[in-house]
């Protein structure tokens, strides 16, 4: 590391300079299984994270890795994983990226067990699998209801024995890009307030989703859509934005602990879900599949059930799990319980739970490279959350896990074989100060707007309006308040420093949540149909018409929409699919 100076107009901005083959901002699974590959490929790599290192919003996954390893259901192969991934995408999932996570999932979670994980096991002492919504077998490999953390331990352990620079609390305030190519990065240390400039060939974005952009989320304070906003600034296209999950089951009180993941672990294990009435609704809306059909279908059921007044008090609906008693509950679910005797006073072996959807996943993100997860601008790459195509209209529980390894060692793969036939590039000390200029704005602004009023605004705006049903007259008016937000947040600011200050790191975020939002909004008014966990109140059918993929890009300083065909499918993976007309 070294330290420079850079004078523009004669201020004096003083920065450290670090440099490697491949950067990877993100240290969630995509981005540690990226680390590792192109680590093991001769790269010299770089992880920058915002949050602690082994504390990535993934530590949070509880259900499991969907992985067609066949411990459980013998008949399950990767051409029935294919076949519900595509099936639950609604047709618009890229054919290439189910094909390549199907194949490459049972490898990827046998890596992991050689890494060390400890699953779960069958009386035989295979990986234990558990069922899941829309997964035709008992699919998801699974550490109890932490698969997450264990999914981070393991690789975390692996990156602490390879020479990989990890630099956690660093947040990525840019990307810069020369000829259309990737030339390095600027991040600021949030403990000490440092600047750091990051000179690379390649970067590869893992920074997850943007589920913070709602009131009500399942997600870690991290997924604020901030590598959405880079990739976007830096030219990169975005694909499906409007294609926000909201997970069935998400806690609903006490007010603290509003939206937290109610693992659907829970459903698959054989709970159930009723109204205030006590009816089993869900034989309503789904008689074969009930309470394990597909996220979007079951979450929409809940929300119509509370909509007609059958709702409990908190506005929520039971999920009960009690019969199968305490001894399974505990052994099988002890997150769970913890989770809900601790914040709620309730117990699960004796008590149902109160439950509502909460926003879960983000299905849209940065177009890639199905091969490679390479985007459209050179040098630059994104796996995980943050990118688009697997998942379609709707993703499966158990195939983010599955997504992360298997691209995030593929992006690692890409990024350092590009980083091997390519030179550093200059980073002209105009843009740099520029930018250093701008995060010092924030800082020392005793008469800021503070950031959190515009955050609040965003969360309120994006629940009420942009939501599980949509419709053009709501989606219209998110459009303008968050216009108009825009101009709002160019007064933010804090009164203290650069160091350790939370109130900076939310200036830092404001831009890009608003700019992920209106993608998100954007997208939701040009797809006048209903399609998987997307739902227009004024367009209720499926259209072939929109049997499309959106993208979204920047164009001068406004942003544009572009309508592209699904890419084909070849015959022979046709021919495993229950495909429709449309
Ligand atoms: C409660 C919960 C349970 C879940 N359970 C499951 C499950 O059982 N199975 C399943 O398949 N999926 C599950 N999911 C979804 C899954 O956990 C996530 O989709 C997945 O972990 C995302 O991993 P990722 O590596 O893409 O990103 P993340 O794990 O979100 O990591 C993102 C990283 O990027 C960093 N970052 C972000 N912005 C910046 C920036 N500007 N600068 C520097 N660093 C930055 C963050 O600090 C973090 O290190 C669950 C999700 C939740 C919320």
């Amino acid at each position: 590391m070294k330290t420079e100076n850079s004078k523009v107009n004669g201020i004096q901005k003083k920065y450290e300079t670090v440099s490697s083959d491949v950067l990877i901002i993100g240290a969630g699974g995509a981005g540690l299984r990226a680390a590792i590959e192109a680590f093991d490929n001769e790269a010299s790599v770089v992880v920058v994270s915002k949050s602690l290192l082994g504390k990535a919003h993934t530590v949070m996954a509880e259900g499991g890795i969907a992985a067609s390893v066949a411990n459980v259901d013998s008949k399950d192969n990767w051409k029935v994983h294919f076949s519900d991934t595509i099936v639950e995408g609604v047709y618009i999932g890229n054919w290439r990226m189910a094909e390549i996570m199907t194949k490459e999932a049972p490898d990827r979670v046998y890596e992991l067990e050689r890494y060390g994980a400890l699953f779960d096991r069958t009386p035989d002492g295979k990986i234990m699998q558990r069922a899941f919504g829309a997964h035709t077998y008992r699919r998801l490999c699974h550490v109890g209801d932490k698969t997450g953390l264990e999914l981070i331990r393991t690789l975390e352990d692996q990156i602490l024995h390879r020479d990989v620079n990890v630099m956690d609390e660093v947040f990525i305030t840019k990307l810069f890009i020369k000829n259309n190519s990737v030339s390095g990065a600027l991040g600021i240390r949030l403990r000490t307030g440092e600047i750091i400039l990051f000179r690379t060939k390649t970067v590869i974005l893992c920074t997850g989703g943007a589920g913070r952009l709602y009131k009500v989320t399942s997600n870690s304070w991290e997924s604020t859509g901030d590598g959405i906003a880079l990739a976007y600034n830096a030219g990169a296209e975005l694909m499906d934005m409007e294609m926000i999950q909201f997970h069935p089951t998400g806690m609903v009180y006490p007010p603290g602990v509003k939206g937290l993941l109610v693992t659907e672990g829970i459903r698959g294990e054989g709970g159930i879900l009723l109204n205030a009435k006590g009816e089993r609704f869900m034989l309503r809306y789904s008689p074969e599949k009930k309470e394990l059909d597909a996220r979007d279908v079951v979450a929409r059921a809940i929300h119509s059930e509370i909509e007609a007044g059958r709702g409990t008090e908190h506005n929520a609906v039971y999920l009960d799990i009690s019969q199968k008693g305490a001894k399974f509950i505990h052994q099988k679910l002890p997150g769970m319980y913890s989770q809900f005797m601790d914040f709620a006073g309730v117990d699960i072996t004796k008590q149902p739970m109160e439950v509502a959807p909460t926003v879960h996943y983000q299905m849209g993100g940065i177009r890639v490279d199905p091969e490679t997860c390479r985007t459209n601008i050179k040098g630059l790459f994104a796996a995980g959350e943050v990118a688009s195509g697997l998942h379609g209209a709707n993703r499966l529980g158990g195939n983010s896990l599955a997504d992360i390894l298997v691209f995030g060692k593929r992006a690692g793969l890409a990024a350092a074989i590009y980083s091997s036939k390519t030179a550093l590039s200059s980073i002209s000390t105009e843009e740099i100060s520029k930018e250093i200029a701008r995060i010092n704005s924030f800082a020392n602004k005793k008469k800021g707007l503070n950031p959190q009023t515009i955050i609040k605004v965003i969360g309120e705006t994006m629940s009420e309006k942009v939501g599980i049903v949509r419709d053009g007259k709501d989606l219209g008016l998110a459009l303008t308040k968050i216009q108009a937000l825009r101009k709002k947040a160019k007064n933010v600011g804090v009164s203290g420093s650069l160091k350790f200050n939370p109130g900076l790191l939310s200036c830092l975020e404001v831009e890009g949540m608003l700019t992920t939002a209106e993608a998100i909004i954007r997208s939701a008014i040009a797809r006048k149909e209903s399609r998987g966990a997307h739902t227009r109140k004024d367009f209720p059918k499926k259209d072939p018409k929109f049997k499309k993929n959106i993208l979204s890009y920047k164009n001068g300083n406004s942003m544009k929409l572009k309508m592209v065909s699904v890419p084909s499918m070849p015959d022979r993976l046709k021919q495993l699919v229950k495909l429709e007309v449309y």
